[in-house]
């Protein structure tokens, strides 16, 4: 692209709309000033413009200038340079922080050393700084490329994006196809924007995404842990879990959850998917917190049954048939999203619990209530049992021995049958080594 390609702005002043520069948080006004009294250009960009337009919540704000990473930090005490893919700048304000990038150019021809793309055209690092109108074009979506001017309250837009936040468009900046292509997970991000601000994907950025939804196999699956979890840690869940279906997205991010769901166990794992989701949605709603542990042991439930199910037929005793279940699917899973090691201890322990709350026997279930990870187990149980893969009663009966005294709940212990005979277990004794 040359430079008398790209866009002009269109400047909305402060009778065109309602954000105000005094509104704003005053560490992202503290940024912009800091910047632009040491003679740089500054304005908050992206989903904090987005959103306030819009009379939402952002959940944070950025600030884009033409100082380079390295000259910005030079202005703030309390910095941190971070990335590699792109170079930015984190402001600390306590624990919080200001992300500050530099505008960036237009991707030159490969092989430019600040530029790195593979074989399908997926930019893989991209350090060429540009003005602000190349910084534009460079961004997502029209509706995530708006700067705004807090000493001015003037909204600088240099691809429509007004027009589509009015409109309820989210539509890609430029040519959808070789936008995917540099970087498949905008398909991804289509979705994640389309669902929380309840826009439709424009027809032209919808269009490519049947042919290209492969592209996703190349990313990174730590990238896609990342987009998982704002994926689906929104009170927007469940939509957002049909309209990756429908786009054939899901199945990048959850391959053996897709072919269970195309089996004969796919109405109960929807079922339970789509009941999980909503719990995570209250539970949002409510300020509580949710834990990936949770959705992603949730998600691979149905491919563990699957698999479960096949050792068992093949002469596998219940808890070894549980445990390898797990271990294939979780090693399998994380080749398409990385789940970091702090979580899959959580999904594991949910996992195992469920074989003894569907079957409590002896005085077990006094060292199951005081398992760390009882509550979780025990609601995945719960939606277990109302999706027709537990016994209802055995959920009642674990909800009715949470709410017991001890007395109770030893009333409801003895009435338990008893715990499996330990026999034969004795160990014989070890052969005397005479070599030695
Ligand atoms: P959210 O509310 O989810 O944070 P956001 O719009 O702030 O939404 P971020 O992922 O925080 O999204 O990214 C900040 C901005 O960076 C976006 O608004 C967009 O302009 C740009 N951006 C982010 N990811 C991409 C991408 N993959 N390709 C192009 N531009 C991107
Ligand atoms: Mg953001």
């Amino acid at each position: 692209m040359t430079d008398n390609a790209l866009p002009s702005a269109n400047i909305y002043g402060p009778q065109d709309h309602a954000m105000r520069g005094k509104d704003l948080p005053r560490d992202a006004l503290q940024v912009v000033s800091t910047l632009k009294q040491a003679g740089y250009q500054a304005y908050i960009v992206g989903g904090g413009v987005r959103d306030t337009l819009l009379e939402l919540h952002p959940k944070d704000f950025d600030v884009a200038t033409d100082a380079t990473p390295e000259q910005a930090h030079e202005l703030f005490r309390r910095s941190r340079l971070i990335g590699r893919r792109f170079r930015l700048l984190h402001v600390y304000f306590g624990r919080d922080f200001i992300e500050v990038a530099t505008f960036r150019g237009h991707a030159p021809e490969d092989g430019h050393e600040k530029h790195e793309a593979d074989d399908e055209g997926r930019v893989l690092r991209d350090n060429v700084y540009g003005n602000m109108a190349e910084d534009a074009v460079r961004r997502d979506f029209t509706i995530n490329s708006m700067f705004f001017d807090p000493d001015k309250n003037e909204v600088h837009d240099y691809v429509n994006g007004i027009e589509d936040l009015d409109e309820g468009y989210v539509r890609l900046i430029g040519d959808p196809e070789t936008r995917y292509r540099e970087d498949p997970v905008r398909m991804l991000r289509a979705v994640r924007f389309a669902v929380k601000l309840s826009f439709d994907i424009h027809p032209d950025t919808e269009k490519p995404i049947p042919r290209l939804h492969e592209l996703l196999a190349n990313i990174p699956a730590a990238r896609l842990f990342e987009e998982v979890l704002k994926l689906f840690h929104t009170p927007v869940a469940v939509e957002t879990y049909h309209e990756l279906r429908h786009l054939h997205l899901f199945q990048h991010l959850f391959p053996q959850t897709e072919r269970a769901l195309q089996t004969e166990d796919g109405s109960w794992v929807d079922q339970l998917i789509e009941q999980a989701l909503s719990n995570t949605e209250r539970r949002l709603k409510q300020g509580k917190s949710v834990t990936p542990a949770f959705v992603y042991a949730m998600f691979l439930w149905g491919p563990i049954r699957r698999h479960e199910r096949m050792h068992k037929e093949a002469g596998m005793s219940p808890v070894p048939a549980l445990q390898k279940a797990q271990s294939e699917v979780l090693h399998q899973q994380i080749a398409s999203t990385a789940i970091p090691k702090r979580f899959r201890g959580g999904m594991t322990d949910i996992w195992s619990l469920q074989l003894q709350l569907d079957n409590p026997r002896g005085r077990r279930p006094l060292l199951v209530l005081e398992h760390p990870r009882f509550r979780a187990a025990y609601d995945f149980l719960c939606l277990r049992a109302e999706v027709g893969d537990a016994d209802p009663e055995k959920a009642a009966w674990w909800t009715k021995i949470q709410e017991m005294d001890e007395a109770g709940q030893q009333q409801m212990l003895a009435e338990l049958p008893k715990g499996p005979r330990r026999r034969g277990r004795r160990r014989k004794p070890k052969p005397a080594n005479n070599a030695s």
